[in-house]
């Protein structure tokens, strides 16, 4: 453990990863990438969310997006966390294009860490789009509705001043 390895943490702590994919197959991409994540060593899926559907924020000339949260236990530092992700996006064959919010076939962002507030340069923790995003907000309510974000307050006020826009749960999928 840290000093010697600053990857983990002592204690188990409980982070929320937003799933998002628009090209290729992505309700194929987001189950795989749901069970990639549960496997990374150190990690335990407790909960997911229903699958959604969402309208693309930014380009508009570009797919659909299907959008999940999931909530894993880790021992894993918030770094360490973010680089396993990294590391599934580029293995779904992510391309960073430097397009902002560009169409791709898998983004996992870091939604929240515990109660941890983290500003870095690689890392900003509460994710800074989590308290305006329906594709965020709605499939977190589903799973965890009694949350307080840091900095935000309570996810059900989040939720309840954010309009839903195209956000439609995916049946069956
Ligand atoms: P957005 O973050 O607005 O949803 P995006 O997901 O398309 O946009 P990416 O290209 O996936 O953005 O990530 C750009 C950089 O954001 C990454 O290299 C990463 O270091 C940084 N980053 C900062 N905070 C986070 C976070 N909470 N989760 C994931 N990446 C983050
Ligand atoms: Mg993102
Ligand atoms: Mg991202």
């Amino acid at each position: 453990m840290c000093p010697s390895d600053c990857s983990k943490r002592l204690s188990k702590v409980v982070a929320y990863i937003g799933l998002g994919a628009n090209l290729g197959d992505p309700v194929m991409t987001i189950e795989s990438a749901r069970s990639a994540v549960s496997r990374i060593a150190d990690v335990r899926e407790l909960a997911f969310s229903s699958l959604y559907r969402s309208t693309p924020m930014g380009p508009a000339d570009q797919p659909d997006y299907v959008n999940a949260v999931m909530a894993v236990e880790t021992t894993l530092a918030p770094l360490a966390l973010l680089r396993e992700l990294q590391i599934i996006e580029t293995a779904y064959g992510r391309v960073r294009t430097g397009e902002r919010w560009g169409p791709r076939t898998l983004d996992l962002d870091l939604l929240l860490y515990g109660d941890e507030t983290i500003v870095s340069d690689v890392l900003t923790v509460p994710h800074p789009g989590i308290a305006d995003r329906e594709f965020v907000l709605y499939p977190l309510a589903e799973i965890a509705p009694d949350l307080d974000i840091p900095g935000r307050g309570p996810l059900a006020d989040l939720v309840s001043k954010c309009p839903q826009r195209g956000l439609k749960v995916i049946e069956h999928a």
